[in-house]
């Protein structure tokens, strides 16, 4: 498989490549260059089968060019053996035709450990066979780290530093990157905003002297490995749901546009999507963009679903490519408008867009008002992002059944689901000793040569 950039003008590289390089040297995002498109028999072959079996018949396609059949399905094994859950994404059912699909099981209680916790896998093999070491730095507001730290923790040809806002992450958040006891493990505290961690985070990228040195990796949700491996459930929950004989829709809590972006892989791969709906907090810009066709950025207003907390959601990037027919230049003049404050989407493709996605925004006091109502009339607690999802679900319900993804445990984010329901949800019990944990954490200042000094001692030679 040959992976090409939005925008045009970068190497065309395999698939081992694209993934270690995360971003396109042309500021682009990497994107297959075909979509492999199976047939409704291969499709119904997957209903019913574990989920393992779903992800190495949904991937091969994708990374045969960098791994063997054989070697991929040990990857996929170890990757989600420490899941909580044998369906590893199970479904619930909320109400007539409307399904929950669970993605909070993996080690860190959110979506995110799907793709984490198989880059682990898939950088671990290639970096061994290539005889390298990497450094992965990241910036993060709280579940990225975590799902990073736990997907890389004690791997022997990476060492992993995450960067995190001191003060401003959530308790369970701070424990799941700071209790991990690996030497390869590097929690760092930075005295600022996440936006200092993340402006530190590019400056580190810029320095090449540095960027060479300690050999600097990225596994933010720009990487296309990262996208890969959620499309799978897209397959396991919509074939459990009568496909390829019956059409699915799907509600995603959507903030960069990665989760969601993975649906629209699959209905490209042939499986049968009515609708991929986006599901945005007070930060609206995609659903504005979507009913209005005008993308302009604004400030970001916190709120108690903080992983939708964006202004610029990057992984749209590639929607617009699909949607401008794989016109580079074209989507480079966006981001370029983008630049300067926003850009607008021609006619043409705001309907390639529609024909694929439909929106809904959901306030902070709906937010909270969902979580309540779902707890009365189903048992069911959601955390405040799953909420979101359920809420613009139930104004887009049909004649084929909605799938709405529950992107994290409620336990995650307690003290948002007790203020609307009374109700403290308890970690899961694998989980429960994480307060008596011993903590393990640097604190840096933020500067850059302060923060590079720091990497520089702690990586292993
Ligand atoms: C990351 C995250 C999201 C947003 O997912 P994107 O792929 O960035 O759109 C939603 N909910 C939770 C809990 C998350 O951690």
């Amino acid at each position: 498989m040959r992976y090409v950039s939005t925008r045009g003008r970068a190497p065309v590289l395999g698939f081992e490549d694209t993934m270690l390089t995360g971003l396109a040297r042309d500021g682009g995002l990497y994107v297959p260059e075909e979509v492999p498109v199976l047939s409704p028999g291969d499709i119904a072959a997957l209903a019913g089968r574990p989920y393992e079996d779903v992800a190495v018949r949904v991937m091969a396609p994708f990374v045969a060019d960098a791994f063997d059949e054989a070697t991929f399905a040990g990857m996929v094994e170890r990757a989600y053996a420490g899941f909580g859950h044998d369906a590893r994404a199970p479904l619930r059912q909320l109400g007539p035709n409307h399904h929950l699909l669970e993605l909070f099981h993996g080690p860190t209680l959110a979506f995110k450990d799907f793709a984490m916790q198989l880059i682990g896998q898939m950088f671990e093999h290639s970096l061994e066979r290539r005889g390298e070491r990497v450094s992965i730095v990241g910036a993060t507001s709280g579940d990225t780290g975590s799902a990073a730290i736990e997907a890389f923790r004690g791997l022997d040809a990476v060492d992993v530093f995450i960067l995190y806002p001191h003060g401003r992450v959530s308790e369970v958040q701070r424990r799941q990157m700071t209790t991990p006891t690996e030497a390869n493990v590097h929690a760092l505290a930075l005295a600022g905003h996440f936006d200092d961690c993340q402006a530190r985070l590019k400056e580190m990228f810029n320095d090449f002297a540095f960027r060479d040195r300690v050999g600097l990796a990225g596994v933010n949700s720009i990487n296309f490995a990262r996208v890969l491996a959620q499309v799978v459930y897209y397959f396991t929950a919509a074939t459990a749901l009568g496909a390829p004989h019956r059409e699915v829709s799907f509600t995603v809590p959507t903030g960069n546009f990665g989760d969601i972006f993975a649906g629209h892989i699959a209905r490209r791969m042939g499986l049968p999507i009515r609708q991929l709906v986006v599901a945005t907090n007070q930060n609206d810009i995609l659903h504005r963009c979507l009913t209005t066709g005008e993308y302009r950025t604004g400030e970001v207003h916190p709120s108690i679903s903080p992983s939708m907390d964006i202004q610029v959601s990057s992984n749209f990037e590639r929607a617009l490519h699909l949607a401008y027919d794989r016109d580079g230049a074209a989507v480079s003049q966006l981001m370029e408008e983008l630049r300067g404050g926003g850009f607008t989407v021609s006619q043409g493709a705001l309907e390639a867009l529609r024909e694929v996605y439909a929106s809904g925004r959901v306030s902070e006091e709906e937010t909270a008002a969902t979580i309540a109502g779902m707890r009365d009339r189903t048992g069911e607690l959601l955390c405040p992002h799953s909420a979101i999802g359920a809420r613009v679900a139930e104004t887009h319900l049909g004649d084929v059944p909605m799938v709405t993804l529950a992107t994290a445990h409620p336990a995650k984010f307690p003290d948002a689901v007790e203020a609307a329901t009374g109700l403290r949800p308890p970690l899961p019990p694998r989980l429960a000793d994480l307060f008596d944990r011993a903590e393990r954490v640097t604190r840096v200042e933020n500067d850059l040569a302060a923060l590079e000094a720091v990497i520089d001692e702690r990586r292993a030679a």
